[in-house]
């Protein structure tokens, strides 16, 4: 029996002063093989999606990404400056950068280089044909782990044909490795953002990089679908030419 002063608050009642947003981490625009322009992308992230934060994460290129960061304040949206990386053995993805990282180093330089301006390397699509883990395959990833000195892994991408790799990665993906999980979209097509996102502890971008230190990340998935697989298999030719148009930054060493 409980004596002495009592409290007012209702025990019943919990107030969780803890918020969780979202952010798409894996975002292409035209200035390498999205379809999208920048301002449609804000604009339908500020419209259409419930994303706190967005990286642009242009293939070779953060010109897209730092355009969009310019327009920050006028869709509401926060912008993490990034770039798909086109490394020797696959893709890598920097987060908060603040220069460019050129194509075709080794993915331990490539990460390095992410780490000395104080960004954030992750590994995307790990297990796809261009993923670092893709030449490796299941056998080389706990040496990989150890041996490249990244911050996250993407578990989770929309592409519609990264469903076998996305299962590999999450089951290799068993956390206690010192690696955040995340998830993107890859989005090429507009409709594609927001598919694959990562869920973050707090609303700005300073929290979402807080919280994969932190490690307490998630991927997440708001599949799209057959409507999706479609978009993209109509826009393929598309997305190819767009390829083409701006080849030096989008072409693969791998
Ligand atoms: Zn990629
Ligand atoms: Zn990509």
């Amino acid at each position: 029996m409980v004596t002495g002063r009592t409290t007012t608050i209702d025990p019943g009642v919990y107030v969780s002063t803890q918020v969780w947003s979202k952010a798409d981490l894996h975002i292409h625009s035209n200035h390498s093989d999205g379809l999208a322009r920048i301002p449609e992308i804000m604009e339908f992230v500020a419209t259409r999606t419930d994303l706190k934060v967005i990286a642009i994460t242009d293939h070779n290129t953060i010109e897209g990404a730092l355009f969009a960061k310019e327009l920050e304040d006028v869709f509401g949206i926060e912008v993490v400056v990034g770039e798909e990386v086109s490394s020797t053995e696959g893709h890598v993805i920097g987060l908060f950068l603040t220069e460019e990282i050129p194509s075709g180093l080794t993915p331990a330089e490539t990460i390095r280089r992410i780490s000395d301006q104080g960004g954030i390397a992750i590994i995307p699509h790990p297990f796809s044909s261009r993923g670092v883990f893709g030449p490796f395959g299941r056998s080389g990833f706990a040496a990989a782990v150890s041996e490249l000195a990244f911050h996250a892994l993407e578990v989770y991408n929309s592409v519609p044909y990264l469903g076998w790799a996305n299962r590999v990665a999450a089951k290799m993906f068993t956390g206690g490795q010192g690696i955040a999980a995340v998830g993107g979209s890859d989005a090429h097509v507009l409709h594609g953002v927001g598919k694959g996102y990562t869920v973050f502890k707090g609303t700005t971008a300073a929290d979402l990089r807080a919280s994969i230190e932190a490690l307490e990340t998630r991927a997440e998935a708001d599949r799209g679908g057959l409507a999706l697989a479609l978009r993209y298999a109509f826009r393929i030719p598309q997305i190819r030419r767009r390829q083409a148009w701006n080849w030096e930054r989008c072409k693969v060493r791998v």
